[in-house]
């Protein structure tokens, strides 16, 4: 993870080239953005940052509605250099943990269990069931805000059991369901 003072300086710049290597936490008022993101700036004093959406997530920030880091590349600051964490999430992006448990990708991918959990822990600061939780509701954000499908079609395409499921993940990240986070992009 990259440390404070370079994260800082590169979002009072609002630095593109650091888009996806982490993202800010505001603590006053519980969201988290990308680098470049257009608001107001907050007090230095007023913000932590975390190297992955999932680690954010984990600490109960929402992903802010304007920058919309479900956008943002995804290149962690470690991209290329960790192996096995770069297929764990490749597979994950596949679907891996949608109806999979994280024994079997651990399996899959040639290492315990407890070895992935911590390669995760290092380098995302999130677990793999956390990671894969937000790169589905990731999925599902970018389809709500880029096209017309049915809700019943978003949540089975993005990876989720049951649209009550969508529903309630939903509404416990952002605070509200699917549908309005739709209608305020229209
Ligand atoms: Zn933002």
């Amino acid at each position: 993870m990259l440390d404070f003072e370079t994260c800082d300086a590169a979002r009072l710049r609002r630095d593109p080239a650091y888009d996806g290597l982490f993202f800010t936490a505001v603590k006053t008022t519980g969201i988290y953005c990308r680098p470049v993101c257009p608001v107001k700036q907050p007090l230095s004093a007023n913000v932590c940052y975390y190297p992955s959406a999932a680690a954010a997530e984990r600490d109960g920030f929402r992903p802010c509605l304007r920058c919309r880091p479900e956008t943002a590349p995804f290149c962690p600051a470690w991209n290329g250099t960790r192996t096995t964490v770069d297929r764990a999430l490749r597979l994950i992006g596949e679907g891996a943990l949608d109806d999979a448990s994280v024994e079997a990708l651990a399996t899959r991918l040639g290492v315990g269990p407890r070895h992935l959990s911590r390669l995760f822990e290092r380098h995302l600061g999130a677990s793999p069931t956390q990671t894969a939780r937000t790169m589905r509701v990731q999925r599902a954000k970018r389809l709500l805000d880029d096209g017309d499908l049915p809700i019943t079609e978003i949540a089975y395409r993005a990876g989720f059991g049951s649209v009550r499921r969508f529903n309630a993940v939903f509404r416990e990240l952002y605070g509200r369901p699917p549908s309005a986070l739709r209608r305020r992009h229209r």
